[in-house]
């Protein structure tokens, strides 16, 4: 059956002092708090990748929130999943809504970068979600279909099995306005029958499909309430250990 999954983004923010600090607190708290069996999961910048890796224990795994889309070689600046894998890490976020927008990443692009975080042993955390345009002109699930085929449908069953979903309607991330639990179950629901369709009952009833988008201590029970919502990809609310685990202990 498909894991419970709280995940971590900390964006562009932290010193790696910064990084090591947080990271301990959290796996403090992961440490002492009964936990109601969810994976826990902290995506963080990659330089602070190998030390935080360090800092937490078995309870805790580290995500990339990126990788490159080629294996090695002449491409100044960029990180490959093979370095990512390096560090002790187990994930990679991928798609996220502003690297497609601010970087360009395309589901060609995607597709390259899914194969390789696959073939390196990692697991991707694949984010999809809509632009508000396009929910007011009821094209979601339209949307979010397409990025799934096309960012994903090339894998086989078993491939696909390894893939974290994290569904993140765009106008929800970092706005402070959360899709309500309706909206968040309707979605996701309408993913798993996607995934259905595609890789049948079996993989796609093992797929966890995580909400993000403004999700906090006071809000995430409520989205998790619900049948097809299997935990968060959570960006502000991460940045404090609390906070984070105010969310984690939510389940
Ligand atoms: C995110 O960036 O993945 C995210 C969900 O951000 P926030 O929780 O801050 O909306």
């Amino acid at each position: 059956m498909r894991r419970k999954i709280v995940a971590g983004n900390w964006k562009m923010n932290n010193t790696l002092e910064e990084g090591i600090e947080l990271a301990g607190q959290i796996n403090d708290l992961v440490e002492n708090t009964e936990i109601n069996d969810v994976d826990v999961v902290i995506g963080t910048p990659f330089i602070h990748l190998t030390e935080v890796n360090k800092v937490v224990g078995e309870k805790i795994g580290v995500a990339a929130q990126n990788c490159a889309d080629e294996k090695s070689g002449a491409y100044t600046g960029e990180i490959s999943a093979s370095m990512i894998k390096s560090t002790g890490s187990k994930y990679v976020i991928l798609g996220h809504s502003e690297r497609r927008t601010y970087y360009g990443e395309t589901n060609e692009i995607l597709v390259k970068k899914v194969n390789l975080t696959l073939e390196n042993g990692l697991a991707p955390i694949f984010c999809i979600g809509e632009v508000l345009e396009e929910r007011q002109a009821e094209k979601h699930f339209e949307v979010v279909k397409s990025q799934i085929a096309e960012g994903l449908f090339h894998l086989s069953a078993e491939e696909f099995g390894k893939v974290v979903l994290a569904y993140e309607p765009v106008w929800a991330i970092g706005t402070g306005v959360t899709a309500s639990s309706d909206q968040a179950q309707e979605m996701h629901a309408f993913i798993r029958k996607t995934l259905v369709e595609q890789y049948g009952e079996e993989v796609a009833n093992n797929t966890s499909i995580l909400y993000g988008g403004s999700c906090k201590p006071s809000n995430a029970k409520e989205l998790f309430e619900n049948a097809d919502v299997d935990g968060g990809l959570i960006g502000g609310a991460s940045l404090k250990a609390e906070d984070f685990m105010g969310i984690i202990t939510a389940f």
